[in-house]
């Protein structure tokens, strides 16, 4: 019994020691609860998490650009052709899916029936807009700048101004309780201070294109795919760079290691470290290695599958995220009372699965997106923040169920695909690291 304990423990090493650090993690966290610790303090609990984002972050780039661009060029153009479709009508359809089960769901349980409100409040936030959202992700699709969208990606930036009566204007100042003086009595410290009660000047949002921090995994994905395809096509002449891809790809994969599948548990089996990673990180960008590792080599995927169908997938194929925005859109509509009718509810299964296409894999950013669900039919976009105090829990589900969808996806196509990649395997360049 002990030998095979040891064995279980050998091979499921990481497994066993990924389920241990969410369990330590929870524990802990709900403990910390407790101690009423400063920001200070809890950033140093926060710390060794941090370094693993970071790790994870760090192979994203190489790993997208030199999967792709190997993976489409070692194939030809019919095989890349016919995969590229099954894959992306594939993903299509789950999303859609998704949103269907979800719109179901929550039109049976009613959630927001328990929470109506009777007043919408404003919060005043400044919302982006759906036109703003989908043009920052058509700008994404195509980057200026190869090297900018590997740190930035474009949004739009949304900020309140005063209109003043000439029609111009003005940065909004603070509001509120204003200090007029500071006193030292007695050696103690008095400060003075009024409640502002002027009336609130009238403010607008003002919204010009930006960037804000992180990769544009979108751009990148489209860059590589193009790259490979026309690398592919170009015969002899392409080989020196597609080794270089193919060998860039391999020594990702070694530093992470840090179909022949028979059942959907097996399968499931197979990617529950990722799925733990998912459940930990919140991002499936950040999850992409591991992704890649546990298909390899616990589902034995044929890499030029999962080198296509997993970077393309944890860009476009967000089924989580599709769900959840379609669920919280009717959510926020039954709160306000407002009964839905079925043309609105096919354009939320539309635009959620729209908004899920244009979600990043990092954290919380189906929340941004939603905004496009919410203006389709109507609903207040302030709503948004009925959700955000519950989003970072949820945030961690929906990944799960984003890296899932993506390793299903890679498993079917393998299966469909098997008899074009069984044909092409003598056609595809083995390099010595591969062999
Ligand atoms: N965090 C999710 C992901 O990385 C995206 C989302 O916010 O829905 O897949």
């Amino acid at each position: 019994f002990l030998a095979r304990g040891r064995a279980v423990c050998r091979h499921n090493g990481l497994l066993i020691l990924s389920v241990l650090s969410v369990i330590v993690g929870c524990l802990l966290g709900f403990f910390l609860r407790t101690q009423r610790l400063s920001p200070q303090e809890i950033s140093y609990f926060q710390f060794p998490g941090e370094l693993l984002m970071r790790m994870l972050k760090m192979l994203i780039l190489p790993l997208v650009v030199s999967s792709l661009m190997s993976g489409l060029a070692s194939l030809d153009a019919k095989t890349s052709s016919r995969l590229g479709i099954l894959t992306v009508a594939y993903y299509l359809w789950t999303t859609f899916l998704a949103v269907v089960v979800g719109i179901i769901m929550v039109s049976i349980i009613h959630p927001g029936g328990a929470a109506q409100k009777e007043t919408t409040e404003q919060s005043g936030k400044p919302v982006m807009s759906s036109a703003d959202a989908l043009l920052d992700l058509v700008r994404n699709m195509f980057p200026a700048n190869l090297v900018e969208a590997t740190f930035k990606q474009y949004r739009t930036k949304t900020t309140p101004v005063i209109k003043s009566p000439k029609g111009a204007a003005e940065e909004a100042p603070p509001r509120g309780i204003v200090i007029y003086g500071v006193q030292e009595d007695n050696g103690s410290r008095v400060q003075n201070f009024a409640l502002d009660l002027t009336p609130p000047p009238e403010i607008v949002y003002k919204s010009e294109p930006g960037t804000s921090d992180g990769m544009n995994v979108l751009g990148i994905v489209i860059f590589s795919a193009t790259m490979g395809i026309m690398l592919g096509r170009m015969g002899d002449s392409g080989t020196p760079l597609v080794s270089f891809c193919q060998c860039l790809n391999e020594s990702v994969m070694k530093i992470v290691a840090v179909a022949g599948w028979k059942n959907p548990i097996v399968f499931i089996r197979g990617v529950l470290q990722a799925l733990l990673i998912a459940l930990a990180t919140s991002s499936s960008s950040a999850t992409l290695p591991i992704t890649f590792k546990c298909l390899l080599e616990n589902n034995h995927i044929d890499r030029r599958i999962a080198r296509f169908v997993l970077p393309v997938g944890a860009t476009i194929n967000m089924d989580g995220t599709a769900l959840y925005e379609a669920v919280a859109a009717i959510f926020i509509a039954q709160v306000n009372n407002y009964e839905l009718d079925f043309g609105q509810i096919i354009t939320i299964s539309i635009t959620a699965t729209a908004a899920s296409i244009g979600a990043a894999g990092i954290p919380q950013a189906g929340l941004v997106t939603m905004v496009i669900v919410l203006t389709s039919v109507g609903l207040p976009t302030d709503d948004i923040n009925l959700i955000i105090a519950v989003d970072w829990a949820l945030d961690r589900f929906r990944t799960m169920i984003n890296v899932l969808g993506d390793a299903l996806a890679a498993g079917i196509m393998a299966h469909i695909c098997r008899k074009d990649f069984a044909q092409d395997m003598g056609t595809e360049k083995l390099l010595p690291c591969e062999t």
